[in-house]
């Protein structure tokens, strides 16, 4: 089947055997084996390039000059493509049409595009996790996957002296790539105590390889002679114009300072959260993750949602790093073909990648259980947050205005907090404040959930259009009528 343009409908509508959306490692894995089997496949990708934010092309200047820093990702891109997958970039996917199986898209152009399928694949990765502080707004402060991102791709670095906090696993490449292009990293505070010798830290050799990336970057961070600083939040970032200094906080009294330190950068992310808003929107079911608070999809091994005809994989499904992501998106493709009836997935080939699916999830699972869980961390560092500081950048929103709305609201409905203050309204729709916003909701409600997983943490309803798409773009969608106006 292939793409055409239909007059009636005013869009290009695409019907394609699958339509994927995300052109990260997850997307291209399951693209790349099902165009392979003979099945018509369009992935889409908001970004210009496929790639996805582990597999991101380089600046073609940098990657002149520098070489490609993950060339294995241009590889897998380019077997994708030579596989006969229609490749549509600058594609967002911004909603569900009302028969709630279409999916409406736009291109750069602003072209208006439908795309139905008999099976979805929702690879729509993660985002950072950030929680806001006193000067979080700051020119200078940002998240360690900004810092990456400039490093890997632009070869580009976020400041002179820098210091990276937060929690998680992620911090230590950040810090390592950054090094690498003759920054000074001051130090890591890591809100938990994830180095210590312990019998669950144990659990990390029985994952030889795992064990030594971890090792490489703890050898690189000693040679650097970075600090890392347990049990350690930001309390607050200073200066005038940029960032200048830093001040940290015991994550246990995250309102006592113990250190000021001198930055011109300050990068911080309390590792990353599943973006589900589409699987939200096709009615996907999900469950309250109770450790992170995040919004899970129900899914089985692979990846088949509550809706038989949608999967969901790669980090979209839960965080766990590129390769548990890639095995997610062999897994889908491997049920969509054994569905499709159309080539046999040799038991070799099927055997290999589920194993490999199952050892990343045990290793995920164990590596979470060092870091502390996410929504206990809120829970500690919400109570603390200053009236003053602006939780919701897009709507200007500050702590003290949801804790009084949330206080003053009968359940401390977290959607009822969005509808008064506005906060998790505007162009983000709450993927930067959404967390905290929930932490500071239940701050005020301590009894709220009690008995359902203490630390439980509520996220935002998805609405349509997910992310910010022009006014001319619904209209255009909605059809001709909409555009005569009432006269
Ligand atoms: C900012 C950031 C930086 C990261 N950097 C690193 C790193 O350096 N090293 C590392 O090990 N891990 C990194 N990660 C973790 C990383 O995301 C994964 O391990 C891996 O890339 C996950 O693969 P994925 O295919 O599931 O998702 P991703 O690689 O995130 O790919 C998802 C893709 O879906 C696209 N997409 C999402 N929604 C839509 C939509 N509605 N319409 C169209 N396209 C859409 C996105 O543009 C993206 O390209 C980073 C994560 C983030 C959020």
């Amino acid at each position: 089947m292939t793409a055409e343009r239909s007059a009636a409908t005013y869009g290009e509508v695409v019907e394609r055997d699958v339509v994927i959306v995300g052109g990260g490692p997850a997307g291209l894995s399951a693209a790349a084996r099902l165009a392979s089997a003979g099945l018509a496949v369009t992935i889409l990708d908001e970004q210009p390039e496929l790639g996805g934010q582990y597999y991101r092309r380089p600046a073609p200047a940098v990657a002149r000059h520098w070489g490609d820093h993950r060339p294995e990702g241009g590889r897998l891109i380019a077997q994708v493509r030579a596989a006969g997958v229609e490749c549509r970039t600058g594609h967002l996917v911004w909603g569900v049409d009302d028969d709630g199986r279409t999916l409406l898209a736009s291109d750069d152009a602003e072209h208006p595009v439908r795309l139905r399928a008999r099976h979805l694949v929702l690879a729509t990765g993660a985002f950072e996790r950030v929680f806001p502080f006193p000067g979080w707004q700051l020119p200078g402060v940002t998240t360690p996957g900004f810092a990456q991102h400039l490093a890997a791709s632009d070869h580009t670095t976020i400041g002179d002296r820098v210091i990276l906090a937060g929690s998680g696993p992620f911090l230590l490449p950040v810090a390592c790539s950054l090094i690498e292009l003759g920054v000074r990293v001051a130090g890591i505070a890591e809100a938990g105590r994830p180095y210590r010798p312990s019998l669950r830290a144990l659990g990390t050799l029985g994952h030889p390889a795992r064990l030594r990336e971890l090792a490489s970057y703890a050898a690189r961070l000693a040679r650097a002679r970075v600090p890392i600083w347990q049990e350690t939040v930001v309390l607050r970032a200073d200066g005038r114009d940029r960032v200048s200094s830093v001040t940290l906080a015991a994550a246990a009294r995250p309102t006592r300072p113990v250190r000021t330190v001198e930055v011109d950068a300050l990068c911080v992310g309390y590792g990353f959260r599943p973006q589900t808003d589409l699987a939200r929107m096709l009615g996907c079911e999900v469950r309250i993750d109770v450790a992170s608070g995040d919004a899970v999809p129900v899914t089985d091994a692979a990846g088949r949602a509550s809706r038989a005809d949608v999967y969901v994989v790669g980090e979209a499904a839960g965080i766990g790093g590129v390769h548990a992501a890639k095995a997610r998106g062999l897994a889908a493709a491997h049920d969509i073909l054994a569905r499709e009836a159309r080539v046999a997935v040799p038991v070799s080939e099927a055997r290999r990648v589920a194993s490999a699916r199952r050892r990343l999830e045990r290793f995920t699972a164990l590596t979470d259980s060092l870091y502390p869980g996410p929504a206990a961390l809120l829970a500690t560092l919400a109570p603390a947050l200053p009236a003053d500081t602006m939780v919701c950048r897009c709507e200007a929103v500050r702590a003290e205005e949801i804790r009084t709305t949330a206080a003053g609201s009968a359940d401390g409905d977290l959607n009822a907090t969005k509808a008064w203050t506005r906060a998790g309204m505007g162009p983000c729709q709450g993927r930067e404040c959404g967390f905290a916003v929930a932490g500071l909701v239940r701050s005020v409600m301590p009894r709220r959930g009690a008995g359902d997983g203490e630390s439980r943490v509520e996220v935002f309803p998805s609405r349509l259009p997910v992310r910010p798409v022009p006014l001319a773009t619904l209209l255009e969608l909605a059809g001709p009528e909409s555009q005569k106006g009432d006269a």
